[in-house]
């Protein structure tokens, strides 16, 4: 591996703005870090470069460790948004800048010149000043004295970021053609997805700091792990739908419907006259709201599960609540069943793809309608809702803490109870009804700053580690993730703790792309979290349940403390 980051973070006034991010760049691999802006892109492509230090974590070049190495050691060349190009110098001087400072010899210092110029397509251009260059011109030269010294690694950050749609296409292919010629490892940083697609081998999305996913880009487009990934690279349609599903634990247990999101891209909806009509899977009826002619393209959105829809529709098939659907249409399609606005339409989908997250939405469950809008008023609860562009309901049941079997459906998504007094009574009620996971929230929780994951036994691992890296890509927040072992414990059981938490990082990363740090201590568990969590106020903590569908009574003082810290159970 010719990059390698190792859980690097940095923070500025105590906010992680780069979070755990782990990543290996193979050698000769152009791999572009794509995210919106304040995502913390730059910062990591100032930390590769030695232009930051970092908080913590590790950082390898070509297998050495560059963590505490200067900028000027580390063989990295470096290409600013801006043209930092030397005003005063002619483009061969601005070129040759970095070998005179490493004293390199004026005749090699020449034929390097003449060899930048004509990679970079300015042969001629030697005597020119930077202000005669053109933006895209500059940003050529930019690159050729990035790589004057031959570094190892190329960075650019946003180098296309000021120049006009024309120019930037052509600096691509110039970047992508030297970057091949060359073979040099490269990172580069922009918030443009298109760009991002024209030139990766490999992308990176990062959000809040944290690195979400990477991989080729058409396997992140076409099956994204995550909502934020599957709407950035592109437009999206995210559908909640109810799956019938095996759990692990289901083994005796009749088959539970679970709540998924499922994702489906514009241009593989279909739509047609009625259901018979479509060639793929029917997924409801709806009327044409918007249309709009792009060129190329017709894009539409269609209202689905409206009066007039569901007299047309199957009852079993739309399940599904109000909701647009986003459509793009070919011109050929467009030929084949032209629409208009206000037109009933049968929507059908060529491919559907489910995400593996297990926090689909949230229903905040309550024994009242004032204390469910209290608790659906949490401002925390519903950023965090808004992050993951997913619905916040309600269902109010006044025997939710009581023995009486609860009359009506079971909650779908995650289940928000107020935290407090009465809520291991409530959590009892819902994992009697195979309800999980299930947030315990004070009302007046604040959004936490640092995650403390723990599980207590092997059951609900797999579990706590699935909701544990959905939530922290929604919650810009430290996490650690702690193993408890009972104070006294032989030398032999500590040495197997020790191993279990590395399985634990290496699962984590593998199955979900999430680096997480990870902590042992000695002591009885509960007392070691009550500790934990009461030493610093916003905290929250992810908890998995040592047995499916119990809650042991030495837990309920972590869901009754005051002032408390949310809960998330599996
Ligand atoms: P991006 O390049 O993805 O737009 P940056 O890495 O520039 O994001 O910034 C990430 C976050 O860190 C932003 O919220 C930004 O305000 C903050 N930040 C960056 N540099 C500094 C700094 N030197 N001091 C304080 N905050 C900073
Ligand atoms: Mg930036």
């Amino acid at each position: 591996m010719s990059i390698t980051l190792d859980q690097v973070t940095k923070q500025y006034q105590g906010n992680p703005v780069v979070n755990d991010v782990s990543l290996a760049v193979a050698e000769g691999e152009f791999f572009v870090l794509l995210g919106p802006s304040g995502s913390g892109k730059s910062t990591l492509l100032r930390a590769i470069a030695g232009l930051t230090e970092v908080d913590h974590g590790r950082i390898t070049l070509f297998g050495r460790d560059v963590t505490q190495v200067s900028a000027r050691e580390r063989e990295v060349g470096f290409v600013f948004q801006n043209y930092a190009l030397f005003r005063h110098m002619t483009v061969g001087e601005n070129i040759e800048f970095a070998l005179r400072v490493r004293r390199e010899k004026a005749a090699e210092r020449v034929r390097r010149r003449k060899e930048l110029l004509e990679l970079i397509g300015l042969a001629d251009m030697d005597d020119r000043l930077p202000i005669q260059l053109s933006g895209g011109q500059q940003q050529r030269v930019a690159v050729a004295r990035a790589l004057a010294h031959k570094p190892k690694v190329l960075l650019l950050d946003e180098p296309f970021g000021a120049l006009d749609a024309k120019i930037r296409e052509e600096l691509r292919r110039t970047i992508r053609s030297v970057q091949r010629e060359l073979g040099i490892t490269t990172i580069l940083v922009t918030h443009d997805q298109e760009e991002a697609f024209a030139l990766g081998d490999r992308l990176g999305v990062m959000n809040l700091g944290r690195l979400l996913e990477a991989g080729r880009p058409t396997d992140l487009y076409s099956r994204p792990a995550t909502r934020f990934v599957a709407t950035f690279l592109g437009a999206a349609n995210l559908l909640l739908r109810r799956e019938a599903r095996l759990g692990p634990e289901a083994a005796g247990q009749s088959r539970r419907e679970q709540e998924v999101v499922a994702m489906l891209r514009p241009e593989e909806a279909e739509l047609a006259p009625d259901r018979d009509a479509l060639t793929t899977g029917f997924l409801g009826y709806g009327h044409v709201e918007e249309m709009q002619f792009t060129g190329a393209l017709e894009r539409l959105r269609v209202r689905m599960g409206t009066e007039a829809a569901e007299r047309h529709a199957d009852a079993s098939a739309t399940a599904m609540s109000p909701v647009w659907i986003d459509v793009t249409r070919t011109q050929p399609e467009q030929r084949a069943f032209p629409l208009a606005p206000g037109q009933l339409v049968a929507v059908g989908t060529r491919r559907i793809h489910v995400l593996p997250t297990p926090l689909s939405s949230f229903t905040v469950c309550a024994e009242s309608r004032e204390a469910a809008e209290r608790l659906m008023s949490n401002h925390w609860l519903t950023d965090l809702a808004a992050r993951m562009q997913t619905r916040l309901s309600a269902q109010v049941e006044p025997q939710l803490a009581s023995e009486i079997p609860a009359p009506g459906p079971a909650p779908a998504g995650v289940a928000v109870v107020a935290a407090g007094p009465d809520c291991p009574a409530k959590v009892r009620r819902l994992l009697g009804r195979g309800v999980t996971p299930i947030l315990c929230l004070p009302e007046d929780a604040e959004p936490p700053g640092r995650v403390v994951v723990h599980f207590a036994g092997q059951v609900a691992r797999r579990a706590t580690l699935a909701m544990t890296a959905s939530l922290l890509r929604h919650v810009p927040a430290e996490a650690v993730f702690l193993g408890i072992l009972p104070s006294g414990s032989p030398e032999r059981t500590r040495t197997a703790g020790v191993r279990q938490l590395l399985d634990v990082r290496s699962e984590a990363q593998a199955g979900h792309g999430l680096d997480v740090r990870t902590e042992l201590r000695l002591g009885d568990r509960i007392e070691e979290l009550l500790r934990e969590l009461g030493s610093q106020p916003g905290q929250m903590l992810v908890l998995g349940l040592p047995e499916a569908g119990s809650l042991p009574e030495n837990f309920e003082a972590l869901l009754t403390q005051s002032p408390g810290w949310p809960v998330l159970l599996a």
